[in-house]
């Protein structure tokens, strides 16, 4: 019998009647409940932020667990929910991911990101290239020309496009993606796996 990825119980610990009839998942209920839903949509500056989960200690833990502890085999637990609505949402347009530096790709062994959408079947477009210590640059980076010195993509996406990250936390990469991306003020979607409370409180004191 498989076992629940995160937690190795019986995959029908803690599911509800409806869960257990209608919902296949790869994880217990124990574990799925404590993914907390987020139904908002934010919106800062030119951006138009799309979260599925809030993020907090379980998913800090979770991503950590699969980001630094190379535990590959926890990927497809993050979007297995919305692998399918996944679809819809990208089916006339890219997902365009956001960049991990040369040393983080090196040391993992894999893009984070295309892990956790690889169970959704999504067209990535992997067009950015991030150096060093650009989370600290990019704060201080307000213009166009600077961010370029930080953030730059390789090619132009060749369709539509959304934006994909795991975490929005200042919302500083998904800017500057954006405004590297943007024709004109034109607003750019961002559909991310969780919201920290950071960014909420960012969006609500706009
Ligand atoms: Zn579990």
């Amino acid at each position: 019998m498989n076992r629940c990825l995160i937690c190795m119980s019986a995959l029908d610990e803690g599911v509800t009647l409806k869960e257990y009839l209608f919902e296949e998942d790869i994880i217990c209920g124990h574990c799925r409940h404590r993914f907390i839903k987020n139904d908002r949509i934010y919106t800062y500056k030119n951006l138009k932020v799309h979260a599925f989960y809030q993020y907090d200690d379980f998913m800090e833990s979770l991503l950590y667990q699969f980001k630094e502890g190379r535990d590959v085999a926890l990927a497809d637990v993050f979007l297995w929910k919305q692998r399918k609505k996944m679809v819809d949402i990208f089916r006339q347009h890219q997902c365009v991911i956001m960049p991990s530096s040369k040393e983080k790709l090196e040391s993992r062994g894999f893009h984070h990101l295309k892990k956790i959408l690889a169970c959704s079947k999504v067209e990535i477009c992997d067009c950015f290239i991030k150096t060093k210590n650009y989370k600290q640059s990019l704060q201080r980076a307000q213009n166009r020309e600077k961010i370029h010195s930080i953030m730059q993509f390789s090619f132009f996406p060749e369709k539509d496009f959304y934006l994909f990250d795991d975490v929005v936390t200042s919302g500083n990469t998904l800017l500057a993606a954006a405004s590297l991306l943007r024709k004109k003020e034109e607003m750019i979607e961002a559909y991310v796996l969780s919201v920290h409370p950071r960014f909420v409180e960012i969006c609500d004191k706009q």
